[in-house]
């Protein structure tokens, strides 16, 4: 049975709506039908074959965004139930929020943002949401999934002001400093600690990091020092595994109490209340927040930026630009409809339009298929 859910939590039957008229579910409410909606979209699958950190093709052991998606999703169903928030808002809004990340990560995206730098750019939020809003294609009455307010305001983390002007309603809170609800706030935060905490695993794995250089973080300290405290001879495995689930239980439980302790300071009667709000209410104690941070500097310079990452990082982006200009200069190197589309746009004299035709394919591509493509355009060019 769930729980009530506070009155400041988004509540299904007051959700401000979907783009297109839909009829009711028979055993479900808005959220947990969007949830679903996301699960079963193409986009999603995909998440399987996309990078993280490492390209797909590094080690099967790796976080892909697939299951990043879903260490996020825990960590935000966790928050929200403990808050009386709507779990099930959260869930869609962690499952949906990396949908249009391109392939190989921040790599792809920069490169892909490059190429599209005089046809208004790329950015991975927007793209999540032109993927809900416009580009999946499944059902018979509208396009793209159709997903409720709550759920395409949660996936909208940041967003320019040039580009807020263009989302009508949903993008008023980035033009007048605004909030979006609770569990759009919790969804944000689920990300930030999930990566954090499976790059340190991951980048153990591949060698590239060692606990001994992470005991610097303080997080990490502390919660080595209970470790082997408690198990003197633990092996290399448990002793990371062990350190990783207790740092992630440690903020959780403090994002917790800080977060209901701001609720209660704030003490929103609704949803709107909340968005009215110029500062967050979901977050951590100043302490372990600069924590996170550290961690997260720690990660950028001795991970990101590792000589082997760079190294993948290069190649990707080298790979993005050349399918992007192959296609732009040859479109008869993509599928039947995409060319048609494009001629479409070419007679139209559509310059913008078609940019945007070719970076929504390349944006779609999971890793391998982007390698798979970049070894048959340079066999045929
Ligand atoms: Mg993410």
């Amino acid at each position: 049975m769930s729980l009530p859910l506070a009155t400041y939590a988004a509540h299904s039957e007051s959700s401000k709506g979907r783009l297109y008229k839909d009829q009711q579910a028979q055993y479900r409410n808005e959220y947990q039908r969007d949830r679903d909606r996301v699960i079963h979209s193409s986009a999603f699958r995909r998440l399987e074959y996309k990078t993280q950190v490492f390209v797909n093709h590094e080690g099967d052991m790796f976080r892909t965004r697939l299951t990043h998606s879903i260490e996020v999703a825990q960590i935000g169903r966790t928050i929200a139930r403990a808050l009386k928030l709507n779990e099930d808002l959260t869930e869609a809004i962690c499952l949906a929020h990396d949908l249009g990340h391109t392939p190989f990560g921040h790599a792809g995206q920069d490169a892909l943002n490059k190429c599209m730098r005089d046809y208004g750019g790329f950015e991975h939020n927007l793209q999540s949401l032109r993927i809900v809003d416009l580009l999946e294609s499944r059902y018979a009455d509208f396009p793209g999934l159709n997903l409720t307010f709550e759920t395409r305001e949660g996936i909208m983390k940041h967003c320019s002001k040039n580009n807020a002007r263009e989302l009508g309603e949903l993008g008023q809170r980035f033009l007048n400093n605004k909030q979006p609800g609770l569990e759009a706030q919790i969804a944000n935060i689920a990300d930030a600690i999930a990566y954090n905490n499976h790059d340190i695993d991951d980048g153990l794995r591949a060698g590239l990091l060692t606990i001994d250089q992470l005991r610097e973080c303080e997080l990490l300290e502390m919660q080595y020092c209970l470790v082997t405290e408690k198990w003197e001879t633990l092996d290399e495995r448990r002793l990371r595994n062990e350190i990783i689930r207790r740092m992630i239980n440690f903020v959780v439980s403090d994002l917790i109490e800080v977060s209901h302790a701001n609720i209660s300071e704030a003490n929103p009667q609704s949803i709107e209340q909340v968005r009215e709000l110029s500062k967050p209410l979901i977050g951590m104690s100043q302490d372990i927040y600069q924590l996170h941070i550290q961690l997260k500097q720690f990660l950028r310079k001795n991970l990101y930026q590792h000589e082997r990452v760079q190294k993948m990082a290069d190649d990707a982006k080298q790979t993005v630009k050349i399918l992007f200009d192959a296609y732009m200069e040859k479109p008869a190197l993509l599928s039947q409809d995409l060319q048609a589309s494009i001629e479409q746009a070419e007679k139209e004299n559509d310059t913008l339009g078609k940019s945007r035709l070719i970076a929504d394919y390349v944006a779609g591509m999971t890793d391998r298929f982007a390698l798979a493509e970049l070894k048959r355009i340079k066999q045929v060019v």
